[in-house]
C-alpha cells in the first residue's frame, strides 16, 4: 500500500498494490471477489466502504462534486470533489493516472484518473476549475500522481503523435534502441503522460513545487502492480486510489 500527501496528517490517501486484490468495481455485480478485496483493503486502512464514492471510469474530462448526498455510485464520469469530511472519493487505476488533489486552507480534495483520452481531453484542468468552484485558489492546491504507465512503456502509433502536438515536447521518437526527444525520426513513439498532466496543472496555477509524480512504472514493475497493457486481461485488473479528510 503507498500513502500519499504524508505531510498533511488530516488526510488518509492510499494506493492499493496487486498484493491487495482487483479493486474494479463493477456496477453489474460481476466480480464479486473486487467488491471483497476493496472492503478488505479500505478496513484494513480505517475506511468504511459504505462511504467510498465510486465513479464509472469513461475515459472522459466529465467532474462530479459530492457531498453526503451524493449516491456511492457516480455515471459518466471520471474526477470528484468534494468539501466535505469523512467522504472518500476513489478512482481505480491500472495504467493510467490516478491524481490527487488536496487543498488544506479551504478543506478541498480531489481526485481524477487520467489516461490518454483525459489528457488530451483536460480532466485535470476540469478537476482544477471544480476546486476553484468549491472556492480553492490553486496556489494552496498539492497534487500528487501515483504509480502509472511512464514513458519507456507509453507507447502510441506514429500516426498519433499529431493529436499531442501541444505536449510535443513530452513525445520521445525512438531512436538506435534508446527514447530520445528526436522529432521527425523513425522508430517507436513514447509519450510521457505524467509530464503533460504536470504541464496541465501548472498552466491551472498550481505551482510546480506543489506536485509530486510518482516516477514508477506499472508495466515495469510486473510484481506490484497491475498493469492493462502488460497484461491485457479479458475484465480490468486495477488497483485503487482513495483520499479522504477526517
Ligand atoms: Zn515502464
Amino acid at each position: 500500500m503507498l500513502k500519499f500527501f504524508q505531510q498533511f496528517p488530516e488526510i488518509t490517501a492510499l494506493m492499493s498494490e496487486r498484493t491487495d486484490g482487483s479493486m474494479r468495481y463493477f456496477e453489474d455485480g460481476s466480480e464479486p471477489q473486487n467488491v471483497e478485496n476493496r472492503k478488505v483493503f479500505f478496513r484494513k486502512n480505517g475506511i468504511e466502504s459504505e462511504l467510498v464514492i465510486v465513479p464509472d471510469i469513461v475515459h472522459g474530462n466529465h467532474v462530479i462534486t459530492i457531498d453526503a448526498e451524493s449516491k456511492r455510485f457516480q455515471e459518466k464520469t471520471d474526477a470528484l470533489v468534494t468539501s466535505d469530511k469523512g467522504i472518500y472519493l476513489s478512482v481505480t487505476v491500472a495504467d493510467c493516472l490516478p491524481i490527487l488533489f488536496y487543498d488544506p486552507i479551504r478543506g478541498n480534495i480531489g481526485i481524477a484518473h487520467m489516461g490518454w483520452r483525459g489528457a488530451l481531453s483536460g480532466v485535470v484542468t476540469e478537476t482544477m476549475s471544480a476546486l476553484i468552484k468549491l472556492g480553492s485558489d490553486a496556489r494552496n492546491v498539492s497534487v500528487a500522481i501515483g504509480p502509472c504507465i511512464q514513458k519507456c512503456h507509453f507507447e502510441i502509433l506514429k500516426e498519433n503523435a499529431p493529436l499531442y502536438k501541444e505536449y510535443a515536447e513530452f513525445v520521445y521518437y525512438e531512436r538506435a534502441g534508446s527514447t530520445q526527444a528526436v522529432s521527425g525520426q523513425g522508430g517507436k513513439v513514447y509519450v510521457d503522460l505524467p509530464k503533460i498532466a504536470s504541464k496541465q496543472l501548472e498552466q491551472a496555477g498550481i505551482p510546480s513545487e506543489n506536485i509530486n509524480a510518482s516516477d514508477v512504472c506499472t508495466f515495469c514493475e510486473k510484481e506490484k502492480w497491475f498493469s492493462y497493457r502488460r497484461d491485457k486481461p479479458e475484465k480490468v485488473q486495477a488497483m485503487v486510489a482513495v483520499i479522504g479528510m477526517r
